[in-house]
């Protein structure tokens, strides 16, 4: 299964961003990029273990 997608809004336009692809880059962390039709992209590191990461609203 996938690992849990966090919902990124847009910095620039505030759309929700849409992920790109996955990169795996060992060391149980996984860096995603996300885009938005408005031009913006946007990188995220994450740990294959979360923490407290989910408060972001
Ligand atoms: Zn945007």
């Amino acid at each position: 299964m996938h690992p849990e997608i966090p919902r990124v809004l847009c910095p620039s336009c505030g759309e929700i961003m849409r992920l790109s692809r996955i990169h795996p880059d060992g060391n149980n962390k996984s860096e995603m990029l996300f885009v938005c039709d408005c031009g913006f992209n946007y990188r995220m590191s994450t740990r294959a273990q979360r923490e407290a990461e989910d408060a972001q609203f």
